[in-house]
């Protein structure tokens, strides 16, 4: 699979951009505010087969589950394997409102999901190309298409609110 890299800041016209991404992206925004409800970090995604189904809706939940793995990216690609009864999630799309981090990215890869897009980048945990970018290591034997910047101030804001009214 051919890897696309559309750079931040260069992708942020979404009048061009694909109308289904931001309908997902909306999705995957709905999750966020779930997990922020829960007074969890407000992270959500969205995974869609390429039929267009969606396949999970998750969010995070690593309080609430007391599990250190329970991003909403391992939720989504739990659910939709148990779905499916598959391990590898061929040909699907995986929304999330901010960057993967090392172990989401792993999981990713390892269910051959087609294409990711998420929203705000992640300075400090990103392993879709702002810390890491194990989607364009070609050590590794699956590559994706990446997708960044989708409805990214509003995923970002999310995250700053949430931070914002835990200090206050
Ligand atoms: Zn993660």
């Amino acid at each position: 699979m051919e890897y696309l890299l559309h750079l931040s800041g260069r992708n942020h016209n979404y009048k061009s951009m694909n109308k289904k991404h931001i309908e997902f992206m909306k999705l995957a925004i709905k999750e966020a505010k779930k997990a922020g409800q829960k007074a969890e970090v407000p992270v959500g995604a969205v995974l869609v087969a390429k039929s267009g189904e969606i396949l999970s809706l998750s969010h995070n939940q690593v309080i609430t589950l007391a599990d250190p793995t329970a991003h909403a990216e391992i939720s989504a690609l739990r659910q939709a394997a148990q779905k499916v009864l598959n391990y590898r999630l061929l040909g699907t799309t995986l929304y999330v409102t901010i960057e993967p981090c090392v172990m989401c990215m792993g999981a990713i890869i390892h269910a051959r999901v087609a294409r990711l897009v998420f929203g705000a980048a992640d300075l400090k945990w990103g392993a879709a190309g702002s810390l890491f970018n194990l989607a364009a290591d070609r050590r590794l034997n699956h590559q994706m298409e990446i997708v960044m910047g989708v409805l990214d101030g509003e995923c970002r804001e999310i995250i700053q609110d949430f931070f914002k009214s835990k200090r206050t």
